[in-house]
């Protein structure tokens, strides 16, 4: 559905995007995750044929964005980062304006607004002007422009970035509705929308790609991967009986809650034998969890490596 060869972007001596390539199957949603500045924009750019790469290419379901740009951009909808240009018009005037672009008439030009204007709840704004919105209906109109003609493929630009969490929560609700018919790219930099929206992660940083994994296996990668986190209001000697066990590999203690956490040596399971260990020894404990990993953990250390490898 989407397929990017050593696409590249360079700004005078800054490689923004360097040598990215991967593709995107039908029914994933990829998360494009990377710190600010990382070329996540500058990517999404490309594929959408916004910018011209300076090198490499990249094709929507098969169709070369420099070279087929009208087909490629028919099967595509874009959100750009930020509000909607065009913020002088009436929100209805602005959907009309976008029908005309995509060449949509008659009855399918009706049924294509009167389906995005229901999806998205923009009947009570219709008639306002833009810039007059909360940033949130913006949002909302940035979305309803990028499915107003279907597209199998939908390639999002921070699309929750600037929300209050209400918003968030709707945004992020009718980006799961809309990701289970198509090809989703979403770039953020919020790495619980990857674990609540994305069956597939791609990190970059310094416009390099590190990392193109499924969520679950990056969680994986983290070193707190199957541990064991708890409090107790004895923590000293729970510390020291966690500690003795062989499938722990050190026991962390967390300075702001004071809850511990055994990791797990090779990623073992070691929940078992915590258990085992709390029991045989009376400990009272008051939550116990056994954790997936951390996005963030990963995140961070895979990032930070790739920035500190940059030559001075
Ligand atoms: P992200 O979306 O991951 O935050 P961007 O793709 O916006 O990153 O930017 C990647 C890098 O390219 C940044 O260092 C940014 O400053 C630089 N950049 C982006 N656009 C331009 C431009 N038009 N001219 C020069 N540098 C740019």
């Amino acid at each position: 559905m989407i397929e990017t060869e050593h696409l590249t972007k360079r700004y005078g001596p800054l490689t923004a995007v360097d040598d990215v390539s991967f593709r995107v199957e039908p029914g994933q949603v990829l998360g494009f995750l990377g710190p600010n500045g990382a070329g996540k924009s500058t990517t999404m750019k490309m594929i959408t044929g916004f910018l011209a790469p300076s090198a490499g290419t990249a094709r929507v379901c098969g169709h070369d964005i420099q070279r087929e740009p009208l087909s490629a951009k028919r099967l595509l909808g874009y959100l750009p980062e930020g509000a909607p240009s065009y913020g002088e018009m009436t929100v209805a005037g602005f959907l009309a304006f976008v029908a005309d672009l995509r060449d949509l008439r008659g009855e399918r030009r009706r049924q294509a607004l009167d389906r995005v204007i229901a999806r998205l709840h923009l009947g009570p704004v219709l008639r306002q002007p833009i810039d007059t919105l909360s940033k949130g209906f913006k949002r909302r109109v940035g979305i309803a422009q990028a499915i107003l003609h279907d597209p199998p493929v939908l390639i999002l630009d921070e699309p929750t970035d600037g929300l209050d969490p209400n918003q968030k929560h709707e945004v992020r609700t009718l980006l799961g509705e809309m990701a289970a018919e198509r090809t989703v790219i979403i770039s953020t930099h919020i790495l619980e929308e990857v674990d609540a929206l994305c069956n597939r992660v791609i990190i970059i940083a310094a416009g390099r790609l590190l990392a193109d994994d499924t969520p679950q296996a990056l969680l994986a990668r983290s070193r707190y991967h199957r541990a064991v986190t708890l409090s107790t209001p004895q923590p000293e000697p729970v510390r020291q009986a966690l500690a003795s066990l062989p499938g722990v590999a050190e026991v962390e203690v967390d300075a702001h809650d004071g809850r511990l956490t055994a990791i797990a040596r090779d990623g073992q399971n070691i929940f078992g034998a915590v258990q085992q260990v709390l029991q045989s020894g009376n400990f009272q404990v008051r939550e116990l969890q056994l954790e997936r990993g951390r996005l963030d953990e990963v995140f961070r250390r895979i990032t930070q490596d790739a920035t500190s490898e940059v030559p001075a």
